[in-house]
């Protein structure tokens, strides 16, 4: 029997890891931020220039890609980098991250990696795009995370620093829009609303209110750890 399970889809720059991350803390659950292995998957293809899928994955089991645990957050690592974190999030991994998730067997390993893991935690609250609907369609609880364009592209600038001039704003908008245009656009799990999902607008919404709402939802279903559940 698997552990409990709390996906949390949805666009790009919607706050899906920052919310999964404290969710998963209040809980005793580990997150998995199941988009830092797409981008993992995008840096070895970017370092390694090679696009075709079955080297991408030689490439990725040479480097031992694979997930860490670290205090409650399943944490990407790759063999000889040592901060992936900064690795996996360059303009370039993310410019090429949305052509590299749309390959079906690149999606395969990430999905393996998942589900291998959350066999042996005592509860997981996974974000990513596919979560709910194809990843763990039977989730205990599905959220489906979203707020404006504009909202979402403030709030990637503003996690960067510096000062914001409408231009930039638009740009990153731009890019934003893109990159949702291409995962939703997919044929293989494409971004997608769960039917089942509860959907929590955050434009006006705050951050400590929307982590209270999803635990409450999971208090509501009651999900907790298991007592004396192990983490892996
Ligand atoms: O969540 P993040 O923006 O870091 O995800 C990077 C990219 O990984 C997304 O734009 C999408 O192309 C891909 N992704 C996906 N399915 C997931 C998680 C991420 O296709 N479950």
């Amino acid at each position: 029997m698997r552990a409990p399970v709390i996906a949390i889809d949805g666009p790009a720059a919607s706050g899906k890891s920052s919310t999964a991350a404290a969710v998963a803390r209040a809980l005793g659950f580990v997150h998995i931020d199941s988009g830092s292995l797409y981008r993992a998957l995008t840096w070895v293809s970017v370092t390694r220039r090679v696009d075709d899928p079955t080297e991408i994955l030689a490439g990725a089991g040479a480097l031992h890609v694979g997930l860490r645990l670290e205090g409650t957050l399943l944490q990407v690592e790759i063999d000889g980098v040592d901060d992936v974190d900064l690795a996996i999030r360059t303009t370039a991994v993310t410019a090429n991250v949305s052509a590299i998730a749309a390959m079906p067997p690149l999606r395969d390993w990430v999905n393996a990696r998942i589900r291998e893991v959350i066999e042996r935690l005592p509860g997981a609250v996974i974000d990513g795009r596919d979560i709910g609907t194809v990843v763990v369609p039977d989730a205990e609880l599905k959220v489906f995370l979203t707020a404006t364009p504009a909202a979402r592209a403030e709030r990637r600038l503003a996690q960067r620093g510096g000062r914001v001039d409408p231009a930039q704003l638009a740009a990153e908008t731009a890019t934003l829009a893109e990159r949702d245009r291409q995962d939703a656009g997919r044929a293989t799990a494409p971004l997608q609303q769960p039917a089942d999902a509860v959907v929590l607008d955050t434009t006006t919404l705050g951050f400590a209110d929307q982590v209270a709402r999803i635990v409450a939802f999971a208090a509501e279903r009651g999900l907790q750890p298991p007592s004396g559940a192990d983490i892996l």
